[in-house]
């Protein structure tokens, strides 16, 4: 007679990362085999056409949205505009910096969808996108696509039950030195910090000229953040891979010791600070997949049956995704 082992449960399977082993060639989107229900109340619900909408109202009605412009705010009341009508709670954040000698003031976008009042883990987690661009660029890929699924996001998740307080952000300045995401970091109080769990930051997230999806943490190591959208790659698109890249909205959250990872598609595409960073040049396809993977892993610790981490730097038993230096 076979001797009964009992398979003691880990903390994998309480956080509901455990992977269903499939073979990449099962993975298709959205009908993988592999895909949870959980997963499916996110995929179900992105609409692409509302992502492909905000970026075209950000870089063709608009246009260049140069931190310190008209252009700039324009985008600003727009981007408030639409967390509002989801009934988030929005500010608008104002700060300067120098370039030589001008002052230049510029603006950062919260909204905030507060976690279920009986069900709150205590912790934030943030999903970024800077929505400034450079001179003389619609800036469509950069960063209008990233604005773009951040707000698809928003709408998604506006209406689901999370226990895990999810801050929305668009940043500006980006472009100028992270002017923007750093101001926001520096206004976090000890006790926000202490709350942090993630930073989500999208920056170019649609080209059809670059390359395939990965994320990037700046030390090169994976995090919670990696860990999560590692696991919902595997679900609900292919497996991703990671490398080591900074000097995007992700760096001053990890340096104020918050895991952060920037989605992108890498190598960059030739348009990348050109005037023909066009919206002819995105792919429906590829900004609906990098909604989905984010998407999904920022439901998986916001949806209100996840047990919360017990602290920012404790991650989820990780997936490991492969490293790859591959330049942004
Ligand atoms: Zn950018």
């Amino acid at each position: 007679m076979k001797k009964y082992v009992k398979v003691v449960g880990t903390s994998m399977l309480a956080l509901g990362l455990l992977v269903t082993p499939v073979s990449a060639n099962d993975l298709t989107t959205p009908n993988n085999p592999s895909v949870q229900a959980f997963d499916n109340k996110i995929v179900k619900r992105i609409d692409v056409s509302k992502i492909y909408d905000h970026i075209s109202h950000l870089a063709e009605e608009i246009g260049p949205r140069v931190a310190g412009t008209e252009g700039e705010w324009a985008a600003v009341q727009y981007i408030a505009d639409q967390y509002r009508q989801l009934g988030l709670e929005v500010s608008i954040q104002e700060f300067q910096f120098q370039r030589g000698s001008t002052t230049i003031t510029s603006h950062n976008v919260i909204a905030t969808k507060k976690a279920h009042k009986n069900h709150d883990t205590g912790q934030i987690i943030y999903v970024g996108s800077h929505h400034d661009s450079v001179p003389g660029s619609p800036g469509a890929s950069d960063n209008a696509s990233g604005v773009g699924v951040n707000l698809e996001l928003a709408r998604v998740l506006s209406n689901m039950q999370t226990d895990t307080e999810i801050r929305f952000l668009t940043f500006g300045g980006e472009e100028f030195g992270l002017r923007g995401s750093r101001h926001y970091v520096s206004t976090l109080s000890e006790e926000e910090l202490d709350r942090s769990v993630g930073m989500f930051n999208f920056d170019m997230v649609g080209s059809a000229n670059a390359g395939d999806m990965i994320m990037f943490t700046v030390d090169g190591e994976r995090n919670t953040i990696t860990n999560l959208a590692a696991s919902s790659s595997l679900r609900v698109f292919e497996p991703l891979t990671y490398g080591r890249v900074g000097r995007s909205d992700h760096q001053p959250f990890h340096d104020a010791g918050i895991a952060s990872a920037a989605f992108s598609y890498a190598p960059l595409e030739p348009e990348y600070h050109q005037p023909t960073d066009t919206i002819e040049k995105l792919s429906m396809e590829k900004l609906e997949n990098m909604a989905y993977v984010v998407g999904s892993a920022v439901y998986q610790i916001a949806r209100k049956d996840t047990p919360a981490l017990e602290n920012a730097r404790v991650a989820p038993q990780p997936v490991e995704p492969p490293f790859e230096n591959r330049p942004l």
